[in-house]
């Protein structure tokens, strides 16, 4: 799926998790279940995860991608409590939107052509109450 950051046109894409590749760096514990790749402007997620892991995951990755695209100061190292949350307050709106969206579920709609008009469109009421 693509969205929109800052005018900048990204891309969430699935992939499996050998194609993730090592990390040296210390202070990234765990496994790694998502990147957000600047250079690409691509969002990776690992592809087998739980919907509940992967949602938080992408939440997770669309924060960096956030701070990447709207925050020019991230070498002052730790954030001050206040800063973080005002990151928080004004890019929630922002990747809640992409989130739900990712996660939409895909309605499919099987029309037997056989029915009259009447009937197709009682049967699109039945699908858009579910
Ligand atoms: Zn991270």
């Amino acid at each position: 799926m693509k969205f929109k950051m800052n005018n900048r046109e990204w891309e969430i894409k699935e992939i499996s998790q050998d194609m993730f590749e090592p990390t040296n760096d210390p202070t990234e514990q765990g496994n790694c279940y998502g990147l957000c790749a600047y250079d690409e402007q691509v969002i990776y997620l690992w592809k087998d995860l739980h919907t509940e892991q992967k949602r938080r995951t992408l939440i997770h990755e669309l924060l960096h991608c956030y701070i990447g695209c709207y925050i020019s100061f991230e070498d002052i190292g730790n954030y001050p409590e206040d800063v973080m949350c005002n990151i928080c307050a004004n890019s929630h709106d922002i990747i809640h939107k992409i989130v739900e969206d990712y996660f939409k579920p895909e309605i499919n709609v099987n029309i037997n052509v056989k029915m009259n008009p009447g009937v197709i469109i009682k049967e699109l009421h039945k699908i858009e109450k579910e």
